[in-house]
């Protein structure tokens, strides 16, 4: 994979060189309200494998546990960083346009999804994967990727 993403204003650019961990759609009602979607798209890559090349991502969301890096002047919601998983990186996917034609392979927090939205993932969860579940969903993630390329 090689690829590059971009803001909605473009002074922020990005580059990804590695094929996605897991791709995931999450319902959870944060996410509703940063995106103003019905869900958010996340690549999980790996740290290594992504760089910001222009302008400098600043802080947003609440603040608190994640850390969700934003574009200082158009806000557009850009990629984010779980403490205690320095190794990896969340990107926003429908920012990248090689990401684009990526399904998401697990579905999180239905307990949460607007009620017209019809789930399709192959994984579905009313939260989320318990910790311990994630290095089994990397593995089984890749295997799909084969079977579905
Ligand atoms: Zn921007
Ligand atoms: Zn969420």
């Amino acid at each position: 994979m090689e690829t590059t993403g971009e803001c909605r204003c473009g002074r922020i650019t990005m580059e990804l060189t590695a094929e996605p961990l897991l791709t995931f759609q999450c319902h959870c009602d944060g996410c509703q309200k940063m995106m103003a979607s019905a869900f958010s798209l996340t690549a999980k890559v790996p740290a290594e494998g992504f760089r910001v090349i222009t302008s400098e991502p600043v802080l947003s969301g609440l603040q608190t546990g994640p850390a969700h890096y934003y574009c200082p002047h158009c806000k557009s919601c850009l990629f984010s960083e779980l403490p205690g998983q320095e190794s990896v990186v969340n990107l926003r996917m429908t920012l990248f346009e090689g990401l684009k034609s990526y399904p998401p392979f697990i579905e999180v927090f239905l307990s949460e999804k607007l009620p017209w939205v019809q789930p399709s993932a192959p994984r579905q969860y009313q939260r989320a994967p318990a910790p311990d579940e994630m290095a089994d969903l990397i593995i089984d993630y890749a295997k799909w990727q084969e079977r579905t390329a």
